[in-house]
């Protein structure tokens, strides 16, 4: 592997000699670099401008496919198909480590078009560092610092993406409102660090309770918001029920001290059949938790019960 920062220096290919050499003119790499570099200043996407890269250089040097792993570990982007012979580079900036990106075709690579690769790596580093930067603001926008759970925008996004799932394919689709009980009293007794904690382990509480579809989200303070795809009243009763004795029997231990701890859940549903906007949905659930909370706290109540005995 190769190490690529601003520098293109060549360095040997495995065992390539036989493609002829591809030289660029000092026009032809002028007109390259300012082409591709006016390309990849068109999207802030990492995958888009991977794209446009890998685009752009087929006219010059041929790829059948380019794999970049992100220098986070968090994952990686494939563009077109991986093949036997490969040349990987790690991509750093002054900033740091960007990733690493392998490139790949049937044929084995030159010398000569390592170097022409080398070259117009140079023109990706930093497009690329622009939009990962960009993409990682834009995630860390959408999370709740504390407990790591999708905030209130990131909710407000993914439930209309739901809603309009289930309206186009006739789903029921669930939602679920949980507070802590008493968590005032938990602050007061145990200090408000220790009432993060217990947030953090809450949040993970909920999270284990569910199912891999579900997603749960910080709606602020400590009410939690879960959202249930393809999940009718029934389906979403089970689920709040065993999100309420999850937390209720968790025990959470700090500094030898356990804390106990309970939630109420106030569960609203949309029907199949209904066209029913976001707000709604969320007055319904709000009105079931408070009703939850009146009946005792530790419990939960769909919407739909209060509708039936209304
Ligand atoms: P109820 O059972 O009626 O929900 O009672 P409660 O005490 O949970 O409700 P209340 O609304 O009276 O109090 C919520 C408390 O949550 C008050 C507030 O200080 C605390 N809180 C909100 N956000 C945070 C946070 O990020 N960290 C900590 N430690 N406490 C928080
Ligand atoms: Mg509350
Ligand atoms: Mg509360």
């Amino acid at each position: 592997m190769r190490d690529m920062t601003m520098v293109t220096n060549a360095h040997k290919a495995n065992g390539a000699s036989t493609i002829p050499l591809i030289p660029l003119t000092p026009e032809q790499e002028l007109t390259t670099r300012i082409r591709l570099a006016q390309a990849l200043q068109m999207s802030l996407d990492p995958a888009e401008v991977l794209n446009l890269f890998y685009t752009h250089i087929q006219a010059i040097v041929s790829l059948s496919g380019i794999l970049f792993k992100f220098g986070n570990g968090s994952s990686e982007l494939k563009i077109g198909r991986e093949c036997l012979h490969h040349c990987d580079y790690r991509l750093t900036t002054d900033e740091g480590y960007l990733g690493e990106i392998i490139f790949s075709r049937s044929k084995r690579f030159a010398e000569a078009e390592l170097i022409t690769l080398e070259f117009l790596l140079s023109s990706l580093i930093y497009p690329l560092r622009n939009a990962i930067r960009y993409q990682t603001a834009m995630r860390l926008a959408l999370l709740d610092p504390l407990t790591l759970l999708g905030n209130r925008a990131a909710l407000d996004t993914a439930l209309r993406r739901e809603l309009q799932m289930a309206e186009r394919h006739q789903h029921e689709l669930s939602l679920l409102m949980v507070d802590v009980d008493f968590f005032k009293k938990i602050n007061d007794e145990y200090g408000h660090h220790r009432g993060d904690l217990v947030l953090c382990e809450i949040a993970k509480g909920i999270q284990s309770a569910c199912r891999g579809s579900d997603i749960t989200f910080r709606y602020g303070g400590e009410e939690f918001v879960v959202v249930l795809g393809k999940t009718d009243a029934e389906g979403a009763k089970i689920i709040a029920e065993r999100i309420r004795q999850q937390i209720a029997e968790s025990h959470i231990k700090y500094n030898g001290k356990t804390i106990d701890t309970t939630v109420s859940i106030g569960i609203a549903t949309r029907h199949s059949n209904e066209k029913e906007h976001i707000n709604d949905l969320f007055e319904r659930a709000d009105k079931a938790l408070y009703i939850a909370k009146n009946s005792g706290r530790n419990c939960v109540i769909s919407s739909d019960e209060i509708l039936i005995k209304s």
